[in-house]
């Protein structure tokens, strides 16, 4: 098969860190124009529409879409419609009614839509999750501490309504316990700090429990300074298992496992290759759903503003 002619959309931060490096070293994809209001991509056609795109270049085959959730579902379904293969960045949309309804629409017209989570794709993942189904698990501890200062400079989206706020980076937590754990989890309470100028959270406490009754309590809080903590810690029948900085390390029992190099990226668009040379979608919205029942279900609480 040849290469798929990619396009990308939303020149921004994690479209430069992330996705250009991968789609260069993948030979399943040639990067053949790019989309955005202000950023460009040196070497390649660059417009500032998706539309004056798809005229000036029709080989595009699939695009890549790296702009923030808010603004994703209009661009998926204008490329949907004009029969292109979707990858979404996380989480794949602002709300799950529009992620499902770009999953019936791709299936209706034979393209594959992806719904990247990179996380699961982190080098501990796949170990946690045969260590946990085959072992009694006692209690799981999420803990995912950040700053956002540093992680998220001037980025208004995120502090708007459907930016998520600490769910951003928290919903990566969450693409990895809904991977790893063998029965299905729910959020019986939650709470919300909201600062009292913005309109999404910065901090979340989760309290849920698996099917079979497993507790499972999640901290996420933007208000980290020094050491930063993604860490997810399992006690189980077995001992502790410790999957550690967003799932790159993992100790079990207090040993360290060996692991494979770091490559979400690579992974995730090695997947996306699989998935349009197989003619297959790949959305799963376990992670978004469990922040929406946040937002349904959470207490709010109103903290300090927050100022940049
Ligand atoms: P970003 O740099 O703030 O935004 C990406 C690009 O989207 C911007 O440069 C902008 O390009 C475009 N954009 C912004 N507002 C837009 C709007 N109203 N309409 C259309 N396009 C708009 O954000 P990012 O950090 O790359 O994050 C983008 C997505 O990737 C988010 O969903 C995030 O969760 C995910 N992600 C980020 C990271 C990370 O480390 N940053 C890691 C993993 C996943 P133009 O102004 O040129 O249009």
């Amino acid at each position: 098969m040849p290469p798929i002619n990619l396009a990308i959309v939303g020149v921004g931060k994690i479209a430069r860190d992330q996705h250009l490096p991968s789609i260069e070293r993948n030979a399943d994809f040639t990067l053949v124009a790019a989309a955005s209001r202000n950023g460009t991509v040196d070497g390649i056609p660059n417009f500032t529409t998706m539309k004056a795109m798809f005229e000036a270049v029709p080989t595009i085959d699939a695009v890549s879409l790296c702009m923030p959730p808010q603004f994703r579902y209009d661009a998926a379904y204008e490329a949907i419609l004009a029969g292109k293969h979707v990858f979404l960045e996380k989480p794949p949309g602002a709300t799950l009614s529009e992620v499902e309804s770009l999953a019936s629409l791709a299936n209706e017209k034979g393209v594959s839509l992806f719904a990247s989570w990179h996380s699961r794709y982190a080098p501990g993942v796949e170990a946690a999750k045969s260590f946990l189904g085959s072992n009694t698990i006692q209690s799981v501890h999420i803990v995912w501490k950040e700053d956002v200062r540093h992680w998220h400079p001037n980025q208004d989206w995120i502090w708007q309504a459907g930016g998520l706020g600490v769910f951003d980076p928290g919903i990566n937590a969450l693409s990895i316990l809904t991977h790893i754990m063998p029965n299905p989890v729910f959020i019986r309470s939650a709470t919300l700090e909201f600062p009292e100028n913005r309109q999404a959270p910065i901090a979340a406490d989760l309290k849920m429990t698996s099917a079979i009754g497993t507790p499972v309590h999640a901290e996420f809080d933007w208000r980290q300074t020094g050491k930063q903590t993604w860490d997810i810690i399992a006690e189980t029948s077995a001992g502790q298992m410790i999957l550690i900085d967003g799932g790159s390390k993992l100790t079990i029992g207090g040993k360290a496992v060996s692991l494979p190099e770091e490559a979400e990226y690579p992974e995730l668009y090695r997947r996306f290759a699989d998935l349009v040379k197989n003619g297959k979608s790949d959305v799963d919205i376990a992670p978004l759903r469990h922040v929406a029942d946040a937002f349904m279900m959470g207490e709010r609480a109103f903290v300090e503003p927050f100022h940049d």
